[in-house]
């Protein structure tokens, strides 16, 4: 594992992970155990054994998620430079209307977490999806279940995109936080309407650009009612403020928001 982080892995063990891995999604699609006793389970980014957990990731990966800790802006999220001082408004969100109430990421899109969702979003690892809630969990109080939510509602994709993704991995990891939290997921109430280019290499506004009027809901439900949003990855932020705005020009009272993960100032999705 040790050489993996450090780039030193040989390209066999990364054919040999890969192969596993594929062999895991399949046992996750089939549902059957049949697989791992075949061959033994092994963690989805360094390959290490997991058999007697079960688990898509090795502790020693989900230890090196980098968590934010505060203090950050009390509605985006953002982590401010300095550790001192309280929670606050950014510069931002002071100049800059935004939608959604609060928002929350729970770690920082780099080194093994990056990794993680990558292979979760981009590699068909959709049993990621499970550590990845996990962490999003543990890692926010602010947007948790004690704040009474509705429902959980996941960005949702175009139609056109899931069928080549072949899942919504906000909607994985929205099911796994139900199942902890008790509080129902609404996979269809907000859709996505419009089809619109890959926003990982666009930059804050052309991103908000790109997203106005993609979103849409099915009635107003959930007027009155408090929401919250589930993504994997908050980069500008510009997709979950027009998700939220859409919610509450349908009724909704507020909307919060939770990611895994917040790239860092000015780093591209891709990076
Ligand atoms: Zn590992
Ligand atoms: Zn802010």
């Amino acid at each position: 594992m040790i050489l993996r982080r450090c780039g030193l892995i040989a390209p066999a063990s990364r054919l040999a992970m890969t192969f596993s891995g594929i062999l895991q999604d399949c046992a996750a699609t089939l549902g059957t155990q049949a697989l791992d006793v075949l061959l033994p389970r092994s963690c989805m980014l360094c390959g290490e054994s997991v058999s007697a957990s079960g688990a898509a990731l090795c502790a020693g990966c989900y230890d090196c998620f980098v968590k934010i800790t505060g203090p950050v802006c009390t509605r985006c999220g953002k982590a401010f430079t300095s550790p001192h001082g309280g929670n606050h408004l950014c510069g931002d969100c002071i100049t800059r209307r935004v939608h959604f109430d609060c928002a929350r990421s729970a770690g920082v899109y780099a080194g093994e977490l990056r990794r993680a969702i990558r292979q979760f979003k981009f590699n068909r690892r959709s049993m990621l999806a499970a550590p990845l809630a996990d962490f999003a969990a543990e890692s926010c109080e602010a947007v948790g279940p004690k704040q009474g939510y509705a429902a959980l509602v996941p960005v949702p994709l175009h139609p056109h995109r899931l069928c080549s993704r072949g899942y919504n991995q906000s909607l994985l990891l929205a099911l796994r936080l139900s199942r902890q939290w008790e509080v129902k997921v609404e996979r269809d109430y907000l859709r996505r309407i419009t089809w619109t280019v890959s926003q990982t290499s666009l930059r804050r506004s052309q991103r908000r650009r790109a997203v106005r009027g993609a979103f849409t809901c099915r009635s107003r439900r959930y007027a009155g009612k408090r929401l919250l949003l589930i993504d994997d990855v908050f980069t500008s932020g510009a997709t979950v403020d027009e998700c939220a705005r859409i919610l509450k020009r349908f009724g909704a009272a507020a909307v919060d928001v939770l990611t895994v993960a917040r790239t860092l100032k000015g780093q591209p999705e891709w990076q």
